[in-house]
């Protein structure tokens, strides 16, 4: 894998001198900020970061790494933690300096570029009484989440963000930069929802926004141990019981000031007044938290709640698998125990958390399989495992630990693949654990055509491989 010589980085500044890009080598005292990341594991030293502010910017960079098969990295909100979005030598595109929001109320359709949080979408949008299904943390990029499918609170009432996708512009391996919707380019607009990473960069979406009450309900409760069965009852009657507007996040962590011990925590959503939301949420009010921070707040704040957990520095891994309903009260406690141990059993791993992040899904599923390339489509939820440490000796250590994890959760009460209901695994939670037949399934083969036609040289690889079972040479690392 040929590194960005002192040679190619003079030659790169030499092409971009007539733009506002900015080319930082390692030299240059902002560097080390540059290739940090939301995870310290993903910190990997660049050939160059290229600072782009324009679609033209980054075709000219994509098109440059390919000339010199050089390896590229995409950076949107650097919120993955497979180390998608750094490279070791490559050159970095850093979307961060292209962050417009642009809300059209008249059209209900906000154009964001691809290096926005969405936090600033969350912020644009409620200024015109609108909201976008988004991600449940304001700090993650748009660009990542986005292309994988993504979710968030309001997905039980308007499905994926990529169901709410209206268009995309990406720049493509070879340089030409082309918008993607149901009308233009209709084969890529397919592939981009939900492998978009894999085909290019994409510099602007274009949202379908909704109109957004205010306030919402929502917050966080937090359960000593004793609560667990009770709290496992309540999320059982979950699909039954929500009709679109409300979420439950439920799982374990630590609570300072005692960071050894693990409490039950639970993050209600309502979309509506209050009294509906404590009539919804009623059994877990009634269970007694240790804490309860619930409140009525404008949709945005919802957010952010997660922000502490999300907080930069330390080590992490995300990963995930998926549940179904009901969940056995038998795995749940024995997750809850095995994650207990390892809160006691390794210093400074306070903040990790295992989550069941159940949403209504009647609205995702109700998107064919084959509609878009996103296949985690199903009767089922999320479950998220965000393990935190900082001794990098301890990283295999936490790799095994989370993966024994997951495994419990998806070999006794998991789905693998339900027949007709899709993988049963989100892109984003699957770092690289996953193989693209686990992740696309039966869209898989149709990607690959795709694949071979928009990138032929494997560029956009980094998130996950989607030739990895195909004898295609791949040029790039
Ligand atoms: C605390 C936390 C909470 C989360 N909550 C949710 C949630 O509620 N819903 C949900 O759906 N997901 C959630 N996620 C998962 C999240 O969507 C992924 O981590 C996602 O990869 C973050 O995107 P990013 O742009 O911040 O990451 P990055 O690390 O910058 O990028 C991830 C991948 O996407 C690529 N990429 C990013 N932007 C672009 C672009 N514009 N064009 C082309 N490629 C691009 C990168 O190259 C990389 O391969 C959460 C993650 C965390 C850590």
């Amino acid at each position: 894998m040929p590194f960005l010589s002192y040679r190619h980085a003079a030659q790169l500044r030499q092409e971009l001198k007539d733009t506002r890009a900015t080319v930082v080598t390692p030299e240059k005292e902002d560097f080390p900020e540059l290739i940090r990341r939301w995870s310290d594991t993903c910190e990997k030293e660049a050939g160059a970061v290229v600072m782009v502010t324009s679609s033209h910017e980054v075709a000219l960079v994509v098109a440059f790494a390919n000339r010199h098969y050089i390896p590229i990295a995409v950076q949107g909100g650097g919120y993955s933690t497979s180390g998608a979005s750094s490279t070791h030598g490559g050159i970095v595109i850093n979307l961060s300096a292209m962050h417009n929001v642009l809300v059209d109320p008249a059209s209900a359709t906000i154009a964001v570029q691809g290096g926005a949080t969405w936090g600033e979408v969350d912020q644009a949008a409620e200024r015109e009484g609108l909201a976008v299904v988004g991600c449940t943390t304001s700090a993650a990029g748009v660009g990542g989440t986005t292309l994988s499918g993504g979710f968030g609170w309001l997905t039980g009432r308007h499905g994926l963000v990529i169901d709410n996708l209206v268009s995309v512009k990406m720049v493509l391996a070879d340089g030409r930069v082309v918008t993607a919707s149901e009308a233009e380019h209709p084969d890529l607009f397919w592939a981009v929802r939900g492998a978009g990473q894999s085909f290019g960069v994409a510099t602007e979406f274009v949202l379908l926004a909704h109109r957004q009450r205010s306030p919402i309900f929502g917050g966080l409760l937090y359960f000593p141990a004793d609560r667990l069965a009770a709290v496992i009852e309540f999320a059982n009657q979950f699909d039954e019981r929500a009709t679109g507007d409300e979420g439950l996040f439920f799982g374990f962590t630590t609570r300072p000031p005692d960071l050894l011990s693990t409490v039950i925590v639970a993050l209600l959503f309502y979309n509506g007044p209050r009294v509906a939301a404590e009539a919804f949420f009623a059994p877990l009010l009634a269970l007694g938290p240790i804490q309860n921070e619930t409140c009525e707040m404008p949709y945005p704040r919802m957010n952010t709640i997660l922000g502490p957990l999300a907080a930069s520095g330390a080590r992490k891994r995300l990963s995930g698998t998926t549940v179904r309903l009901p969940l056995d009260p038998q795995i749940v406690h024995e997750v809850y125990e095995d994650f207990d141990r390892i809160m006691r059993s390794y210093p400074r791993v306070e903040g990790s958390v295992v989550v069941f992040e159940l949403l209504p899904y009647a609205r995702v599923s109700q998107v064919p399989l084959d509609a878009t390339a996103c296949a985690n489509r199903g009767p089922y939820h999320n479950v998220a495992t965000i393990l935190r440490w900082h001794d990098p000796e301890l990283d295999a250590k936490m790799a095994n630990l989370e993966r024994a994890l997951l495994r419990k959760i998806r070999e006794r009460g998991g789905v693998a693949s339900i027949a007709g209901h899709g993988v049963g695994i989100y892109a984003n939670y699957a770092g690289h654990e996953a193989n693209a037949q686990e992740l696309f399934g039966d869209n898989l083969p149709r990607l690959q055509k795709l694949k071979k036609q928009y990138d032929p040289k494997n560029m956009f690889r980094k998130w996950h491989n989607l030739l990895t079972h195909s004898h295609e040479p791949t040029v790039i690392c």
